[in-house]
């Protein structure tokens, strides 16, 4: 046990670096930084293996309440759960090293962005990565790429992502977890409202760009009605979709930090049943999974969607998609020169 005036073990690793890191932009609640990383690509792991992750982005700022990304943060010592949101780390992008990077893997491989983070969190307004790889992209042929995101910034690269599938198999999933847009501010603070979504959805479907939607996580007593699970598939058919699919919540006690509290707050009434259920567990176990997978394929036939079109991640390999690998990261960082402040 440490003593009031033993000094705090000294930081390694990546906490070491993004101790050190500089500051690019701060604004009311969010601070951008920049790393430096020698890799962009990683190895999913576990049954993942056979798929590359990319996450161009470290924390999130649309900082949602259940989001399990947030323990990536821990690694770099950052154990505030709340900081996942506010202090985010855009990594120092050059199309050269990428385009290097990609040429290494073998044709017909899956590479899956934003399995971590999202790649069109706010910050890539200004840092454009997510861009810059889709670019690269587009001079390479035979991958199978898949774009995780929560927003409509997505619809921006339509017809970037069209021409990119001309010559590779290209899929983005566009995350909507409910229609009521008064619950999603609840859930997902700073998430672009969900009928902007959908009109990311129909963007990218005009282009020719394939979309599925995904309505994960189900929460119980939340958002996991059949009157809720099938607004969101008929809205996903309607704006273009041609997949549809979602898994219940799975809460990591990193996301337990923080869901808890806010069910406390905003749904007191089911705290007991959620403590209940996921305090030993992270996942939901027995009747429950089994009982919303067989309401979303009654809601998929109704609406004539299949289910999406990617490898299937059973919420036991969530884990297993972050891709970089965490104990990799301290030789996969360098600390990046002072590029800007405001
Ligand atoms: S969009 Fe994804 S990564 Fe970002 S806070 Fe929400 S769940 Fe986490």
């Amino acid at each position: 046990m440490l003593f009031e005036c033993d000094p705090p073990p000294p930081l390694v690793g990546i906490a070491k670096l993004v101790a050190s890191s500089d500051l690019l932009e701060a604004k009311r609640t969010v601070e951008y930084f920049e790393l430096e990383t020698r890799r962009f690509i990683g190895r999913g792991s576990g049954r993942m293996r056979s798929i590359w992750t990319v996450n161009p982005y470290r924390g999130c700022e649309f900082g949602c309440k259940y989001c399990y990304a947030r323990y990536a943060h821990e690694f770099m010592e950052l154990r505030d759960p709340e900081l996942f949101e506010r202090k985010i780390y855009a990594k120092r992008f050059e199309k050269p090293a990428f385009r290097a990077e990609l040429r290494r893997l073998k044709p017909g491989e899956t590479i899956w962005i934003g399995t971590a983070t999202d790649p069109y969190q706010p910050a890539e307004r200004r840092f454009r990565i997510t861009r810059g790889m889709l670019e690269v992209f587009s001079g390479e042929r035979g991958f199978d790429l898949g774009i995780t995101t929560k927003s409509d910034l997505a619809g921006r690269d339509a017809e970037l992502l069209a021409e990119i599938g001309r010559k590779n198999r290209v899929g983005v999933h566009l995350t909507i977890t409910t229609l009521n847009e008064a619950l999603a501010r609840l859930l997902e603070p700073r998430a672009p409202r969900p009928a902007l979504r959908l009109g990311a959805v129909k963007k990218l479907s005009e282009a020719g760009v394939r979309v599925s939607v995904l309505a994960h996580p189900v929460m119980p007593l939340i958002n996991d009605s059949e009157q809720s699970l099938d607004e969101v598939c008929a809205a996903a058919a309607r704006n273009g979709a041609s997949g549809f699919s979602a898994g219940p919540l799975f809460l990591k006690s990193c996301a337990r930090q923080v869901f808890f509290p806010f069910l406390e707050q905003r749904f007191p009434h089911l705290v007991r049943r959620y403590r209940e259920r996921f305090e030993k567990h992270p996942y939901l176990k027995g009747a429950y999974p089994e009982m919303i997978q067989e309401r979303l394929e009654k809601i998929r036939a109704r609406h004539r969607l299949k289910t999406w079109e990617a490898p299937e991640w059973p919420v036991s390999d969530q884990m297993e998609m972050f891709g970089e690998p965490e104990h990799q990261l301290g030789r996969d960082f360098t600390l990046q020169r002072k590029v800007d402040s405001v």
